[in-house]
């Protein structure tokens, strides 16, 4: 039994007409945190949270909510879990507040102790209880089914990409909110596709792409990794002594004994000033070429996605 919020390992998942959406992804999610998955459209974000909420099928692999296995215990694995959907549905005829009634009934939920009401105002949508659900904005749509999805009070919410037809101000409340219950203790776990939304919020990072977890880190030392470039230099003959500088991070030579790779901080310096310390040290420079790393090309990819909000 895992005592992690969310355990994967090893899953996969290829729909029917073979496409490949998830390959061999492993994911701890740490209870208690706000957890991120980055990672560009069709990465395999909703793939991932639609087996946690039963709506897809895997193909293959273990995955269990609050220790409990999906398949072994779907039951409590469940009811250990709240999810707004990407996909905002629900039945257009229902008030929002009959809808988390009904909710909370086929959850078991005693009426005494249904918070419909409490989580309407927390949502901001009091004033709406009675209204029409169809008469909802967009916005308010989707924080309905943030109450909704917390009807039975579950330790792990899950967004899945929440801003989405959220408006500014809205968005800041939302995220307020999301704060306020990670403080109370609730797990939340957010998809999305923009980098600054996953760094405001989250404790720590996964980025998704092409169906592959490819990182899973705090947000902080994802930052400082992806501040990191390096460039390749080569000189006209053999370096006998390394170059020191302050805006050099890392310095490494190569075995050709004519090349060396220095990786910098771009938020620092940039490949000019490195190259420049270079030759101020005395070495003339016949070629150079940049690295990128893994990372700062899907940071690129991912900071390239346009807006749709
Ligand atoms: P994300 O949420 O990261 O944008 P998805 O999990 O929605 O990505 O999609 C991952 C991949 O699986 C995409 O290539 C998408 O086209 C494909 N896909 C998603 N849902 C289905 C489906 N029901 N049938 C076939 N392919 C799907
Ligand atoms: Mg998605």
């Amino acid at each position: 039994m895992s005592d992690a919020a969310i355990s994967i390992q090893g899953l996969n998942k290829t729909y029917a007409g073979g496409k490949v959406a998830l390959t061999n992804v492993d994911l701890e999610i740490p209870r208690g945190q706000i957890f991120g998955l980055l990672g560009p459209n069709g990465a395999g974000k909703s793939t991932t949270i639609n087996i946690l909420a039963g709506l897809v099928n895997k193909s293959s692999g273990k995955v269990s909510i609050w220790g409990f296995d999906i398949d072994q215990h779907p039951r409590n694995a469940k009811r250990s879990i709240g999810i707004v959907p990407q996909e905002i549905v629900f039945d257009p005829f229902f008030e929002p507040y009959e809808m988390l009634e009904l909710y909370a009934g086929l959850y078991g939920i005693p009426k005494a102790e249904r918070r419909s009401m409490e989580l309407l105002r927390a949502v901001h949508l009091e004033d709406k209880a009675h209204a029409w659900a169809r008469s909802l904005s967009g916005g308010m749509k989707r924080r309905l089914l943030v109450a909704k999805a917390l009807v039975h009070n579950p330790p792990v919410l899950v967004l899945d990409e929440p801003t989405a037809g959220v408006d500014v101000e809205l968005r800041q409340q939302l995220w307020e909110y999301v704060r306020q219950l990670n403080d109370e203790g609730v797990t939340v776990v957010l998809t999305t596709h923009y980098l600054e939304e996953a760094e405001e919020l989250c404790d720590r990072i996964a980025i998704i792409n092409h169906g592959q977890v490819v990182t899973n880190l705090p947000t902080r030392e994802l930052l400082a990794m992806a501040q990191e470039k390096a460039v390749s230099v080569t000189f006209d003959r053999d370096i006998t002594a390394i170059p020191q500088a302050t805006c050099f991070e890392k310095i490494e030579l190569k075995p050709d004994n004519r090349t060396l790779v220095i990786t910098y901080s771009k938020d620092k310096v940039n490949a000019g000033e490195v190259l420049k310390a270079l030759q101020d040290a005395g070495l003339i420079i016949v070629d150079v070429s940049t690295q990128e790393p893994d990372l700062e090309d899907v940071f690129l990819n991912l900071t390239r996605a346009p807006a749709t909000v």
